[in-house]
């Protein structure tokens, strides 16, 4: 993944996409122009994911990476070449490639590490996807007492009869989110927040 400048700027394999996706958006949200472009090689674009196949979507191809490289819309093409080059020459080809776990394939001796799932990037045709960043959920929201999901004024007292549960209640995640969670979330506070109100 490379940003305006043609470089890479996170560990892309830190761990899997439910554990990185929302993260990310906010690594994306901080690059230049708060674009970034995700390029793949014809190894492994099987592997795409079915919302990589969607209408609504902002890609290219190529035959070569040259050709690509002029095809990224606000991406310095030149450091992107340069920048492909010295990440291949990191790839830790001596172990082997598997998406169904860390496999621990990485990088050597770039500046940004690859952690997981390191591959080369050189066999045509090359496809790319602009990516940007959405918003999800906000990571915040009212304050409630963790024991019967009562809501909490500022100095932290209960206000009687209110009750939160779901998607407003802060204070669950913050700096990550990993997928899925939101409505288990939901669900264990929506039946703290129910039979406490019935309670009151
Ligand atoms: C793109 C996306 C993908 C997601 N994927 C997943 C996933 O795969 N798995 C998962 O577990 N979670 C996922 N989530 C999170 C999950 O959808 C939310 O955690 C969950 O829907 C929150 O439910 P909620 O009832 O708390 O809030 P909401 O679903 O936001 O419901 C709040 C409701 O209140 C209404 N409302 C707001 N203000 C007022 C008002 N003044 N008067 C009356 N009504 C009002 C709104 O219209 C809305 O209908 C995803 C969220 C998004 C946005």
């Amino acid at each position: 993944m490379v940003n305006a400048t043609g470089r890479r700027f996170v560990n892309e394999g830190a761990d899997f996409r439910n554990y990185t996706y929302a993260k990310y958006g906010r690594v994306i949200l901080n690059q230049p122009d708060q674009f970034a472009w995700q390029i793949f090689d014809s190894k492994v674009t099987h592997l795409l994911r079915d919302e990589y196949r969607i209408k609504r979507i902002t890609k290219v191809t190529a035959p070569t990476l040259e050709a690509l490289a002029e095809k990224l819309e606000g991406v310095d093409s030149r450091t992107f070449l340069h920048e492909i080059k010295s990440y291949n020459a990191a790839v830790d080809t001596d172990t082997v490639f598997d998406p169904n776990v860390k496999d621990g394939r990485g990088t050597r001796g770039v500046d940004i590490p690859k952690s997981n799932w390191a591959n080369t990037i050189e066999q045509g045709p090359f496809e790319a996807y602009q990516v940007g960043c959405g918003i999800t959920f906000t990571f915040g929201g009212l304050r409630i007492d963790p024991e019967t999901a009562q809501v909490l004024d500022n100095g932290l007292a209960p206000i009687p009869g209110l009750f939160a549960a779901g998607e407003l209640v802060g204070g669950v995640f913050f700096f990550n989110y990993p997928g899925g969670t939101g409505l288990i979330n939901g669900s264990v506070f929506g039946r703290l927040a129910g039979s406490s109100a019935g309670d009151a």
